[in-house]
């Protein structure tokens, strides 16, 4: 990568990440919608039919012979001059890589995850998935040398999400809340795909904001992302959350996702 790459210099550039489970991709097509989307409101150009992207997520996952873990792809808007005004034309950067990990046998969707909350200080756009991440990655961190494990971001008095994945809650008469789509939060491919599930299976699913009071009245609460799949949060700033332990209907939420992904793998 050039030193002059408007990803490096500006973070003038969007990913994805895709989980693989035996040795195919989970919701790949809705990973390439969210791309397109991503770089469409950036205004980067990139020709999407002159690159075969599925093919080369098989060429990676033959070559690195992976079964489960995940395929991290960045677009950058390309090499220009550094000016804070975007080149008019620039060729994108294109990476991928592969990294080997455990998703489906997880430590933290045995052990639950304990959360902080913090003020969501970051740009209000965030349903692009741009490399931003600057602020989510602090937050992570200071939570973690504070001996928890991730942050719950707030805006206005309400959730908006976690550091790197979306946050939901299950009320004691068993409704999902789930803050709805806008640009204050990432439109997670998991979160989409674990409602239509969860809807499909019967759950009752509220699509607003809800509290960091309202999360600690709830009886499970769980966070969503492409790599965590369903991961139960089982205390916010120090207090329980239901019994501040891994719950069933978490537990049940993420086997059905499991599921559902591994009929409908891209292979
Ligand atoms: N929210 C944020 C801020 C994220 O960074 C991510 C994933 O990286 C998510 C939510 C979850 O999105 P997905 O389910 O598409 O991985």
């Amino acid at each position: 990568m050039s030193v002059f790459d408007r990803g490096f210099l500006f973070a003038d550039a969007v990913y994805e990440v895709t989980a693989v489970i035996e040795g195919a991709l989970v919701d790949f097509d809705a990973h390439q919608r969210r791309l397109e989307r991503s770089l469409g409101e950036l205004g980067i150009e990139f020709d999407g039919s002159a690159v075969d992207l599925r093919a080369i997520h098989r060429e990676l996952l033959a070559r690195n012979q992976l079964d489960e873990g995940l395929i991290y792809l960045q677009l950058t808007r390309g090499c220009a001059d550094r000016s804070f005004v975007r080149p008019e034309t620039a060729t994108p950067s294109l990476v991928l890589f592969t990294q080997s990990m455990s998703l489906i046998d997880h430590a933290d969707a045995r052990r639950g995850l304990r959360v902080v909350t913090r003020p969501d200080l970051r740009w209000h756009r965030r349903d692009i998935k741009t490399t931003q991440l600057l602020y989510p990655s602090l937050m992570k961190s200071e939570a973690v040398a504070a001996g928890v494990d991730d942050v719950w971001m707030t805006e206005g008095g309400y959730v908006t999400e976690a550091s790197s994945s979306n946050a939901h809650i299950l009320t004691t008469d068993g409704r999902l809340i789930t803050r709805p789509l806008s640009n204050d939060i990432l439109h997670g491919i998991t979160r989409a795909a674990v409602l239509e599930y969860a809807r499909e299976s019967g759950v009752t699913v509220e699509e607003r904001p809800f509290t960091p009071a309202e999360a600690l009245t709830a009886k499970e609460a769980f966070n969503t992302s492409a790599t965590a799949f369903v991961t139960p949060v089982i205390e916010l700033d120090g207090q329980a959350i239901g019994e501040g332990q891994p719950g069933e209907a978490t537990a049940r939420l993420r086997e059905l996702y499991i599921d559902q992904s591994r009929a409908r793998l891209t292979r």
